[in-house]
């Protein structure tokens, strides 16, 4: 019990980390594979694929969850502690994570390196500026948005609409204050006025390819392929028309390389790329997880919020991107969750609440359907509170049983791997014991309204989609151009299953609002923006950064 009242920050602080090369050379790396960040960090070659191609692939497998709520659901915990387990049970295991924007950090969450005894670590450097990719990131969309505004500034010879530029700027933080601006003002010598905007970091297409690309060239061909603008004409406008893709790809030459660290317990861990996954892909780097599938036995990656959005992505989109087949699906859930589903306020959650608790488990049975449309096993974790009643769990476990989904208790966050260990090896039986299906829910070839379509009532569990007179005209002009073949990006609240954050629970008959789309050809997706959702996320009325410190030691306070 006294370990349970220890904060995340005050656990990893006491962890004993071994150097970073013998993590290295646990997974059978070369020195010339990898090159330090300091003590506790490395970048791994991507080009270390190319050696390994002739050694099959572990299992890869996902984690995911019901719809997030404010109580928390713990999937980075589970997945870390997951990786722990598997390790204790005698198997070689990797996690594949992705790495925590700065927003959410300063916001709302304080952290995303996991919880308790499992954690990735160093996790005061994973959470803030870690090896600098999110900055390469930033840096690099940027570049290319003052090479766009200058190419206009010195006589526009691409005769670039500026009322049609589809390219903003990003930040890594939350700032409201930036959803709308007006740049070049201050006369001839400043450039041309045009109304712009900015995004967080996370939402960049640019995150979005480092995260699918397969290697540099990949890179190179992606962001070559990226739209910004239209001209006077209404003629798409590339970032290859500016011949800027070799500058961009300069600018990415490290953060496309995986970064190594490890958990509380030495299991090796990439910490790679950080698409959100309600406004984005969701999913950590293609290059880190084929990379951990190679190294290890088992390689254990989580896609961003519920199974309605970071899974479905994963399989629908990077599965795709990567080539690579997932062995299971670990879907997460949590009693105060499953209660808050049912009914229940946060602060009514401490309280044993059978009743609540059997109308939530609604939600998880419509993450569960959506798992098996993909013809995936799947395991059901329950990822364990300390508040959590017996009755509460045996509850759940026998719904459960009864409907014959595997499942089993994990208690990873009071005990690190040793809770783990149940959730492990029904893991392995899983993947050893059942056939795997897969295939991705719709066709690359059909229409974006029917992928959309598809997704709404097999994933969503709705009924219509309602299109903005903005939206169709996209359509048109997607389709006139050809590019209606790309897989879709739902840009949706995780909160709910549809697109009505107050929906909790298990809605059905719903319509899902399309509001307006966005064509990313070098990640090669199409966005769906639905219902309010914002690509640059605000402030809560008290962030997490009120609480946040440095001492004169140089220790970090309030990272949780
Ligand atoms: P997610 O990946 O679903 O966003 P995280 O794993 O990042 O969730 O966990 C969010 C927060 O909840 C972390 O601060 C973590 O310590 C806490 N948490 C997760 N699981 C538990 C648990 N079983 N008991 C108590 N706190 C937990």
């Amino acid at each position: 019990m006294s370990k349970t009242v220890k904060s995340d920050i005050e656990i990893a602080q006491n962890a004993v980390l071994k150097p970073i090369g013998s993590i290295a050379e646990q997974l059978g790396l070369e020195v010339k594979d990898w090159e330090p960040y300091g003590r506790y960090k490395a970048k791994v070659s991507a080009n270390t694929l190319n050696k390994l191609t002739e050694k099959p692939d572990g299992n890869i497998i996902l984690v995911t969850s019901i719809n997030p709520t404010p109580a928390g659901e713990g999937k980075s915990t589970v997945t870390v502690g997951l990786g722990q387990a598997l390790n204790k049970i005698g198997k070689k295991a990797v996690i594949a994570l992705r790495e925590p924007s700065l927003g959410p950090t300063m916001g709302l969450k304080g952290g995303a390196a996991g919880g308790g005894f499992a954690q990735v670590v160093p996790m005061e450097d994973i959470n803030l500026h870690f090896t600098g990719d999110f900055h390469a990131i930033t840096t690099a969309h940027n570049a290319l948005a003052a090479l766009l505004d200058n190419h206009i500034h010195q006589g526009n010879a691409l005769n670039i609409d500026p009322r049609r530029i589809v390219w903003k700027r990003v930040l890594d933080l939350n700032d409201r204050a930036l959803r709308h601006v007006v740049v070049g003002l201050g006369g001839h010598a400043n450039g041309v006025p045009r109304e712009d905007g900015f995004d967080i970091t996370v939402a960049s297409e640019i995150m979005a390819i480092l995260c699918l690309a397969e290697n540099i060239d990949d890179l190179k061909r992606r962001l070559s392929n990226m739209l910004i603008a239209y001209t006077y004409d209404r003629k798409p406008v590339f970032v290859r028309d500016l011949h800027v893709e070799g500058a961009l790809t300069l600018l990415l030459k490290e953060a496309i390389h995986p970064n190594l660290v490890q958990t509380l317990e030495n299991t090796p861990a990439f910490v790679h790329g950080g698409p959100f996954a309600n406004i984005a892909h969701g999913c950590n780097s293609v290059l880190a997880t084929k990379l951990g599938a190679k190294l290890g036995d088992y390689l254990i990656t989580e896609a961003g919020f519920g199974a309605d959005l970071g899974a479905e992505k994963f399989l629908d989109i990077t599965t795709r991107a990567g080539h690579f087949t997932p062995s299971a699906v670990v879907i997460v859930a949590t009693i105060r969750a499953l209660k808050m589903h049912g009914g229940l306020t946060k602060d009514q959650l401490k309280h044993e609440d059978l009743n609540a608790l059997k109308l939530g488990l609604d939600n998880l049975a419509r993450h569960i359907d959506t798992i098996k449309s993909f013809g995936l096993p799947y395991i059901v974790a329950i990822n364990h509170f300390i508040y959590d009643t017996e009755q509460e769990v045996t509850l759940v476990k026998d719904w459960c049983t009864a409907e014959k989904h595997p499942v089993a208790l994990a208690k990873v966050w009071e005990q690190g791997g040793e809770g783990g260990k149940e959730l492990a090896q029904l893991v392995v039986d899983t993947v050893e014991k059942n056939e795997n299906h897969f295939k991705p829910l719709y066709d690359l070839n059909e229409s974006i309204q029917e992928k959309i379509q598809t997704i709404v009532t097999q994933v969503y569990g709705g009924k219509n989609v309602e299109f903005s007179t903005k939206a169709r005209k996209q359509l048109k002009t997607f389709k006139e151009n050809g590019w209606d073949e790309l897989p879709v990006c739902v840009a949706k609240t995780q909160y709910s299953l549809s697109d009505n954050p107050k929906l909790i629970g298990r809605p059905k008959d719903f319509t899902i609002h399309v509001r307006e789309l966005k064509v990313s050809l070098g990640a090669g997706f199409i966005v769906v923006m639905t219902g309010n959702v914002l690509t640059m996320p605000g402030l809560p009325k008290h962030p997490a950064a009120l609480d946040m410190d440095v001492d004169q030691e140089g220790r970090v306070l309030g990272l949780f």
